[in-house]
C-alpha cells in the first residue's frame, strides 16, 4: 500500500485525493477490515503514529493511529464531538509531506466517537499525543494538511522545502537507473 506524496502541482492526482473530503464507510466488512490492515502495516512501514484513507488513495472515513505507549486504533466514521478551550503548541509531521515538521497548535483534550473495523461504536476521551495524532488524521478526512494550520509566511517555507526533496528525489532516482 502506497502512501500518498503531496506533489503540490495543479493537475495532480495524489493532491486531488489528499485534498478531498473523504466519504463514509457503509459496510463493515472484510474489504474494510483489510484496508484497516494495510493501513496499519504502511503506517509502521513509514515509521507513523498515524495514517488516513485519503493517504492510500481510499476516500474514506477511516483513519490507524498508534501514538507512543497507546495501542495500535482503528476510527471508522468517526466525529470529535466535544474539544477543549485550552489549546496546546506540538509539533507535527505527516508520512505525505515526508521531512517537513511545524508547530501546530490544537486543542488539548478531545471527545472522539468511532466505529471499530468489527463494526462496534466506541467513544473515548483523550489528552496528550492521542488526541494530536486523532485531529491530525481526522483533518486528513477532510482533505485537510497541517500545513494549513501555521501561517501563510510557514507554509510557504514548508512547500518550497517539499519541492526542494521532490527534485532531489526524482534526480536520484534518474542517477541509480
Ligand atoms: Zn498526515
Amino acid at each position: 500500500m502506497e502512501v500518498l506524496i503531496l506533489e503540490n502541482k495543479t493537475n495532480s492526482e495524489k493532491d486531488r485525493c489528499l485534498r478531498q473530503k473523504a466519504s463514509p464507510v457503509k459496510n463493515f466488512n472484510e474489504e474494510i477490515r483489510q484496508a484497516a490492515r494495510n493501513m496499519m502495516d504502511a503506517m509502521r512501514d513509514g515509521k507513523g503514529v498515524g495514517l488516513a484513507g485519503p493517504q492510500v488513495g481510499l476516500l474514506r472515513r477511516i483513519f490507524v493511529t498508534h501514538a507512543d505507549g497507546d495501542e495500535p486504533r482503528v476510527f471508522i466514521n468517526p466525529s470529535i464531538i466535544w474539544t477543549s478551550q485550552e489549546q496546546v503548541s506540538i509539533e507535527e509531521g505527516c508520512l505525505s509531506l515526508p521531512g517537513v515538521y511545524a508547530d501546530v497548535k490544537r486543542p488539548g483534550k478531545i471527545k472522539i466517537q468511532a466505529w471499530n473495523e468489527k463494526g462496534r461504536a466506541f467513544t473515548l476521551e483523550v489528552s496528550g499525543m492521542l488526541a494530536r495524532v486523532i485531529q491530525h488524521e481526522y483533518d486528513h478526512l477532510e482533505g485537510i494538511l497541517f500545513i494549513d494550520r501555521v501561517n501563510e509566511a510557514k507554509r510557504e517555507k514548508l512547500l518550497s522545502k517539499l519541492s526542494k526533496q521532490a527534485a532531489g528525489r526524482e534526480k536520484s532516482q534518474k542517477i541509480s537507473r
